[in-house]
């Protein structure tokens, strides 16, 4: 197998500009916005992909947004005539132009503004340089390299000229553009715009392309910067533009050949070295999956057949050499006491690992977390030649790994899970697969002034929201996370529900007039007056928060947001129960539940109440109904009327004694009554028979 080193360029992959403008599209996306970018907000087909599937649409032109759409304008910047229009149409609208391309915006309106004629160093048709185009008012004109340059100062008669570069323009180029120009001409003024980032990324891949027997470029065919990073590598060796893994897998036998190529120019011995770098549009996690794939690729090479090599060298080469730094797999052989692992990475040191480089875990034990045999990815700490040992570290590993899976879960918009390890000033911080994350208190998903230590020790699950990779910390929201499923889940409920719906729900809060149920993160209200059959003052007679209540909906407002729900059943009307159960005749036992001058009022079944008039109570004539019975006492009476349309019962306790004739005064009626005031009543309606 040949022996290689794979190193990546410091500054491969996404620039400042391109990184906070597909931030702020998962960002609106994430707040639930309907979202459209005014073309791709990267030269990426994965990424481009991806936001695609979570609703964001591509546009090419501001008439195609619909009303309340959100308008992305990306790192490119659009001409003055595009913002000019999206003021008259009144959609929200992020702007995503990266600084470095609105500083060359301000200076060609300065300019033109000056009076002078811009020329501009780019691609006509590239869309960066289409925008600035659209902020020189017509007084510009783009060149591609010295000659036309050249060619246009020649013509200037006279006037005043600036010259801008488009961000991603060559530097030697510019060079050429620029060197042999006055300096200190006020009619001619030089303003180098070309992006740090380009240029670092340039010359980053120029230095190490001319290290290095292999190159690999990667990012999407249309990126010019991508595009300028090929042609930069390729004028010193083997380079390959891909997409991605896929299409580096695709070229893996031209690879192996030339990898054979460079092996058999160089000794078996040679160690290849191969770069990989990457436009300003390719994600970190291409980027780790061309490495890994490329190490997969060269791994398949045999050294080249008769070659000469001695028992010394064969020995020497059958063992890895170890590098501080370097990522690596290795098999534990033992286990020592409670501190150390020994671990045999196939070098000729031996590998250890102390317990804190394990873990970060101090409550556990090595034993614990890994056994003989096992295969653990780890990281060179240091070398120790002298004493033939590789200090090693697992923690580290893991914290990378998990850093990288936090980059990939903040592009992506995954929601993550956590625990809580600790309240701290300001908010909590939760362990994610090793790595730290701080959630503020305001994040946190309780309310303002909550105990945050509640969440102690509690799984969470939250979205990144920021990532600082160079101190490697991250911040997380559990409130984004919550607000996106309440969204989801009303959506849905919107979607779905229909008057009649039957639910079960917890009760979330009471107020005088109803309670609101939770129906699966929507809210809806049941009135005082649908909470029972019997006449009640406030909800908190019958029911108390989280208590489960099944509701059904009466009304839906999807325009408002209003969900009226009932709670009482049509089958547990009580006048229903009493009207079949009971007939005039009947001899009942009731409990006096009020008395007034004119009777007692008396409990047949819940919900039901009779009249015992003043004349029904007794065979003698009754002065006062406090002297015959009082509220409690159970009494046995006779039903001697049902006024069915009134829902009025009249009992009669003489009766009972025998003595059926009617009394001289006519006894009053009673009343019942199963109807509740309307829903949206301030109070339920008084019984009839208590007033
Ligand atoms: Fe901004 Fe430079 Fe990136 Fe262009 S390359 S988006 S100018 S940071």
């Amino acid at each position: 197998m040949a022996r290689y080193e794979i190193t990546t360029a410091k500054s491969a992959g996404f620039c400042f500009g391109v990184d906070r403008a597909v931030k702020l599209v998962y960002q609106a996306l994430s707040e639930g916005r309907r979202v459209a970018t005014l073309g791709p907000i990267v030269h990426n087909d994965a990424v481009v992909g991806d936001l695609q599937a979570r609703g964001a649409r591509i546009i090419s032109d501001v008439s195609e947004l619909t009303p309340g759409e959100t308008l992305i304008i990306r790192a490119h910047g659009v001409p003055k005539a595009v913002y000019d229009r999206l003021k008259e149409m009144q959609n929200p609208v992020i702007d995503a132009t990266c600084p470095f391309v609105a500083r060359i915006h301000r200076i060609a309106a300065e300019q033109t503004a000056a009076g002078r004629d811009v020329l501009i160093a780019g691609d006509p048709k590239h869309p960066e340089v289409q925008g600035i185009v659209g902020h020189c008012n017509e007084n510009c004109t783009v060149f591609r390299d010295a000659k036309e340059l050249k060619c246009l100062i020649d013509r200037k008669c006279g006037k005043g000229l600036a010259i801008v570069a488009q961000t991603t323009y060559n530097k030697l180029l510019w060079g050429d553009c620029i060197d042999p120009l006055p300096k200190n001409d006020p009619d001619l003024l030089i303003f180098d715009t070309i992006c740090n980032a380009t240029a670092a990324r340039q010359s980053d891949a120029d230095a190490l392309s001319r290290q290095s027997d292999l190159m690999i470029v990667a990012g999407g065919k249309h990126s010019s910067n991508t595009v300028k990073l090929y042609d930069v590598c390729s004028r010193n060796c083997r380079t390959w533009h891909i997409e991605d893994a896929a299409e580096l897998r695709q070229h893996a036998d031209e690879i192996l050949g030339a990898v054979k190529a460079v092996l058999e120019e160089k000794g078996s011995g040679h160690v290849l070295r191969i770069g990989i770098t990457a436009g300003a549009s390719t994600p970190a996690y291409i980027i780790k999956e061309v490495q890994t794939n490329m190490s997969e690729i060269i791994d398949t090479t045999a050294a080249p057949e008769n070659e000469e090599i001695n028992f010394a060298d064969a020995l020497d080469q059958s063992f890895r050499k170890i590098r501080k730094g370097e990522r690596l797999k290795g098999v534990v052989v033992s286990i020592s006491g409670n501190n150390e692992v020994m671990v045999d990475v196939g070098a000729k040191q031996t590998g250890y690992i102390t317990l804190s480089e394990l873990t970060s875990d101090t409550s556990k034990k090595p034993s614990d977390l890994v056994k003989v045999g096992d295969e653990l990815e780890l990281v060179v700490i240091q070398v120790n030649d002298a004493e033939g040992m590789v200090q090693l570290s697992k923690r580290r590993v893991d914290e990378m790994i998990g850093f990288e899976n936090i980059l990939k879960a903040q592009e992506a918009g995954e929601v993550l899970e956590g625990t809580v390890l600790s309240v701290v000033k300001g908010g909590l911080v939760a362990d994610c697969d090793g790595v730290h994350v701080f959630i503020p208190a305001s994040q946190s998903g309780l309310g303002r002034g909550a105990d945050l230590n509640v969440l102690l020790k509690q799984k969470v699950r939250f979205v990144i929201i920021d990532v600082n990779e160079q101190r490697r910390r991250a911040v997380g929201s559990i409130r984004q996370v919550q607000k996106a499923e309440r969204d989801a889940a009303q959506a849905k409920f919107w979607e779905t529900a229909k008057v009649g719906d039957v639910f079960t729900g917890e009760v979330k809060s009471l107020t005088s007039y109803g309670a609101f149920v939770d129906l699966g993160g929507i809210d809806g209200m049941v009135h005082v007056s649908e909470l029972s059959w019997s006449r009640i003052h406030q909800p908190s007679d019958v029911v108390a928060v989280g208590d489960t209540l099944e509701v059904y909906i009466k009304a839906l407002n999807p325009e408002t947001g209003r969900i009226s729900l009932g709670h009482r059943r049509p089958e547990d009307n009580p006048w229903v129960k009493f009207t079949n159960e009971y007939q005039v005749g009947d001899v009942v036992e009731a409990t006096v539940v009020s008395v007034t001058a004119f009777g007692a009022f008396a409990r047949i079944i819940t919900g039901v109440d009779g009249l015992i008039h003043i004349s029904e109570l007794s065979t003698e004539r009754v002065a006062n109904v406090k002297d015959v019975v009082n509220v409690g006492d159970v009494v046995t009476v006779k039903i001697t009327g049902i006024d069915t349309e009134k829902k009025r019962i009249s009992l009669s306790m003489r009766a009972v004694a025998g003595d059926d004739e009617a009394p001289a005064e006519e006894a009053d009626e009673v009343v019942y009554s199963d109807e509740a005031p309307a829903a949206e009543a301030e109070a339920p309606a008084a019984d009839d028979a208590e007033a």
